[in-house]
């Protein structure tokens, strides 16, 4: 590495950290540096065809992580992380929503300050002229008859080009061009070759610690090939899992647990690692009498949206239907599958467990310590509504025209009918939709379990911003992709504007 000094240092290539750099490079007139830990996905057709997604799962582009044991939940899941340039963006089915107006005014109500739908709405308008969106065409008949069979049962069909989630069903939006995904990185630095001094990317570079001065101001990162430093500032955006990580190894966390690893406390932030968000789900799926068609893009790409006891009548439930069997923890624990099959994915929209993430040794090339608790909530709300939504699944098929395709019930089957028996198997083989955030939440500065402010500056150290899932507050009710682009977009805002 030639360069050790710039402006501002990025630390994590992902969803949000590609849009915080192309845009300071693009704008702030300054040199900007970009580290990633996986390699460029620029001329990758693997990473770049949509279509390919779930080939990547435990790949060398998968950070992959375990879980620690589950007591409620399924201890098997392996919490995919895309380890390359684009992070997530990079490796998921690119299903689009916007961030809804709900989730902001309850991010409002925890002490959020300056992201009302008004204030943020700029800010989705900016990262939508960059990203492409499209709906996938209603070509798949099994689909159709599926978004028929839902207005059968009473949920209205809904364009989610136009109009906010609410009870009812419809074709996703995908952020996507053709068959190419519109990742942070297609979307923001393709091609490479554009930026010139403005902008350098490190691929293949994994940071191991943020380097600070005596007054606690972040200076620079440890790179594998030696500290750079940042004169302005150093954004960290890792993910909900790497970041909480990487701020611990720093110095930045609950003090007991640093001590515990011999590291220094720089600053004591017990908020760093808590408030582990997901969007747990389970499945169930049934043998069709026929083929089932297999046109799609990305297999999931219809959802249905129900509220079972929402105050406000917001949907508290999500579904994904695919043409296939969403067998992949079901298999494990003895259930029957079939290729000619088609599943529901019920999912809770906003999940109430909270895990933690902990740091597993202070050797920064150990995967962190990752321990959701689902299903702990105290008063069982998850697994309330997981419950429900087999419950409404299958009522839904059994009473709608959709029971014409159906040869039988593959999983959980006709053996599981009480409550009970329904709440263990939609617990067991629960797997996650890879929505973890909220590790880093941002809100009012004064509440000890915050980490970021509501310009996304760490508390009790300076120069040093994170951008990603983990500064959500609560869970959102909807796929989190394009909330985390807006983070990025707010971010480089807020740099530009100091
Ligand atoms: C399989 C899968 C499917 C999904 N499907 C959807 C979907 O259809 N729609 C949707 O809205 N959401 C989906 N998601 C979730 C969504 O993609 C993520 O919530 C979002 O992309 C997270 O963005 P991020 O910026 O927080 O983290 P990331 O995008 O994970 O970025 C973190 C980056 O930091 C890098 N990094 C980590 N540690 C270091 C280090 N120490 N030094 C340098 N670099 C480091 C990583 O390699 C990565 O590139 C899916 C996720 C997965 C995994």
């Amino acid at each position: 590495m030639t360069q050790s000094q710039f402006a501002y240092i990025v630390i994590g290539g992902g969803t949000a950290g590609a849009v915080v750099a192309a845009r300071l490079a693009e704008q702030s007139g300054e040199q900007v540096a970009l580290f990633e830990a996986g390699p460029n996905d620029e001329g990758q057709e693997r990473v770049l065809q949509l279509r390919n997604w779930p080939n990547l799962l435990e790949t060398d582009l998968d950070f992959d992580y375990p879980i620690e044991p589950q007591p409620r939940g399924n201890s098997l899941i392996r919490h995919a992380r895309g380890r390359v340039l684009g992070g997530c963006s990079s490796h998921n089915s690119s299903i689009a929503f916007l961030i809804p107006d709900y989730d902001l005014q309850i991010w409002a109500e925890m002490g959020v300050e300056g992201w009302s739908s008004a204030e943020v709405a700029p800010f989705n308008q900016r990262l939508l002229e960059k990203v492409h969106l499209e709906t996938p065409p209603p070509v798949n008949q099994l689909g159709m008859e599926m978004i028929a069979a839902a207005n059968q049962f009473g949920f209205p069909t809904l364009d989610f080009s136009r109009e906010q989630v609410r009870p009812g069903v419809g074709w996703f939006q995908l952020n996507k061009k053709g068959p190419i995904r519109q990742s942070s990185s297609v979307a923001y630095l393709h091609p490479l070759s554009q930026w010139g001094e403005r902008l350098t990317i490190f691929t293949n570079s994994y940071i191991s610690r943020i380097l600070f001065d005596a007054q606690c101001q972040a200076i620079g990162v440890q790179t594998p090939h030696g500290p750079v430093y940042a004169e302005r500032e150093i954004i960290l955006a890792c993910g909900a899992f790497d970041t909480p990580k990487l701020l611990m190894l720093s110095g930045l966390g609950p003090a007991d647990h640093l001590i515990h690893f011999r590291l220094p406390v720089l600053a004591d932030l017990p908020g760093v690692g808590e408030n582990l968000l997901d969007h747990p789900e389970s499945v169930i799926y049934w043998q069709a009498n026929r083929d089932v068609p297999q046109e799609t893009t990305q297999f999931w790409e219809i959802g249905l949206f129900a509220c079972l006891e929402d105050p406000h009548g917001w949907p508290d439930l999500m579904y994904h239907f695919g043409p296939q069997p969403f067998d992949m923890q079901t298999v494990r624990y003895g259930f029957p599958t079939n290729p000619r099959a088609f599943s529901l994915t019920p999912n809770i929209a906003r999940a109430r467990s909270q895990g933690v993430v902990r740091l597993r040794s202070a050797d920064a090339a150990a995967p962190p310590l990752i321990d959701f608790r689902y299903f702990t909530d105290p008063d069982g709300y998850d697994d309330r509504i997981l419950r429900e939504g087999i419950k409404l699944a299958r009522r839904f098929i059994q009473e709608s025209d959709l029971r014409h395709w159906v040869e039988r019930e593959l999983a959980p089957g006709p053996a599981f009918q009480t409550d009970e028996e329904i709440s263990a198997y939609a617990r067991q083989v629960s797997n996650t939709v890879y929505h973890p955030a909220g590790t880093c939440r941002m809100g009012d500065p004064a509440d000890p379990l915050t980490v970021v402010d509501s310009h996304l500056r760490v508390k009790g150290v300076t120069g040093l911003r994170i951008a990603d899932a983990s500064v959500f507050p609560t869970m959102i009710g909807v796929n989190p992709a394009l909330t985390v682009f807006m983070i990025g977009e707010r971010c480089a805002d807020f740099l530009l504007n100091r």
